[in-house]
């Protein structure tokens, strides 16, 4: 063969392969999502679960009841993929009215209104309560216990749900449209877009209630955690802030640096721990949105989770009342504290503060939040 017949071979060949070694291509041919059967509601109404897989092999698995993220695996620092959130293996764990919310939507209202009443435009609406006195993550029948529709997005992978909340449905008023898309980048990030339009003017504060345990399992005390937040709203006896925004400073909430959760967690102080542990809304600092709020770190697997949100809280919430009474994925018992929850959020009680920032959806306004989850080992 002749140089130039050697030149126009390479030249050939280069041209026939270089698409097949294209990541980009690569990651096309990976990035997928699937459906299949996942269950049966009580009233017979049909549930899928939905696996989104990235060009690295990371796996999210979402159900359309509740919107819940049933199961996420992410790699160590040797590639090693495990689940890093808690849930159950089958649809009958998350039908049962005792859970507490692993990896759902949670709507109306994400967190606490105070007696579950609240007003707007001159008129008192009461709520659903289901939390002693107050209202809680929406109510007795909140949007992580509802089954949504579903679409596959095709710049994915990528999964859009949508609910249409009633005029009324647990006391709240206004007929709601929410849309709610999980897209898995591969960037190892779930990003989840929150978006909402009402016909009257009603309150919405929406939020994911996934539990993390980035070892894969066990006690979640050794996971140092770093918040980006100087202030905090202290809370009373049930869980309600008292309008306060308080500064971490020299208090067990100061996560500004990172700090194992275990380390100060029982330094028991009736105004900062009442929940038992942590399970307080933090003022995050913002920044560029979606901004950093937290970032958390486990040591043994070196698995990284950072949340970023347009959010201007996050509920950080140890698994307090996990009590060891639920057996979940694989016959995994859930103990006190094997799980901890980054909810980003607008603030618990926000419509009975003035001056927190304001919750309120007016018709004609688009809603619309955005917080990611990126997952990376060290
Ligand atoms: C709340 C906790 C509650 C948990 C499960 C968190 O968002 O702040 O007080 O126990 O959700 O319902």
């Amino acid at each position: 063969m002749g140089y130039a017949d050697r030149f126009f071979l390479a030249l050939a060949l280069c041209l026939g392969f270089v698409p097949l070694w294209n990541p980009r291509r690569t990651t096309e041919a990976k990035a997928r999502i699937q459906r299949q059967p996942f269950g049966k509601t009580p009233d017979q109404k049909v549930i899928d679960l939905y696996t989104l897989t990235n060009a690295h092999g990371v796996e999210a698995r979402i159900t359309n009841y509740g919107g819940i993220l049933v199961s996420l695996k992410a790699p160590d620092r040797n590639g090693k993929l495990a689940d890093v959130v808690l849930g159950f293996d089958d649809p009958e764990g998350y039908l049962k009215n005792n859970t507490p919310y692993f990896g759902a939507v949670i709507g109306r209202y994400g967190n606490r209104i105070a007696k579950g009443r609240f007003s707007l435009n001159g008129r008192e609406y009461r709520l659903a309560r289901n939390n002693g006195e107050n209202h809680l993550h929406g109510g007795i029948k909140g949007f992580d216990k509802v089954v949504w529709g579903a679409r596959e997005v095709k710049r994915g992978p990528a999964l859009a749900l949508n609910y249409v909340s009633k005029d009324g449905e647990e006391g709240y008023p206004g007929n709601l449209s929410v849309s709610v898309v999980y897209t898995l980048t591969d960037n190892n990030e779930l990003k989840i877009e929150y978006s909402a339009t009402a016909d009257k003017a009603t309150i919405l504060n929406l939020t994911n209630h996934t539990y993390f345990n980035l070892a894969g399992e066990g006690s979640i005390l050794n996971h140092e955690v770093m918040i980006n937040a100087d202030r905090f709203t202290p809370v009373d006896q049930g869980l309600i802030p008292t309008g306060e925004l308080r500064s971490v400073k020299g208090t067990p909430m100061d996560f500004t640096q990172p700090a194992a959760i275990g380390a100060r967690i029982e330094q028991q102080d009736e105004q900062l721990l009442l929940g038992k542990g942590y399970d307080h809304n933090f003022v995050l600092n913002g920044g560029d949105a979606p901004a950093l709020a937290a970032r958390v770190y486990e040591p043994v697997s070196g698995r990284v989770l950072e949340v970023y949100t347009t959010e201007p809280g996050v509920q950080f919430y140890t698994g307090n009342f996990l009590d060891g009474s639920i057996k979940g994925k694989g016959g995994q018992v859930y103990q006190r504290r094997y799980g901890f929850c980054l909810e980003t959020q607008h603030f618990p009680d926000s419509p009975n503060k003035p001056d927190f920032p304001s919750t309120v959806l007016k018709p004609g306004e688009k809603y619309a939040t955005t917080t990611i989850f990126k997952f990376s080992a060290k």
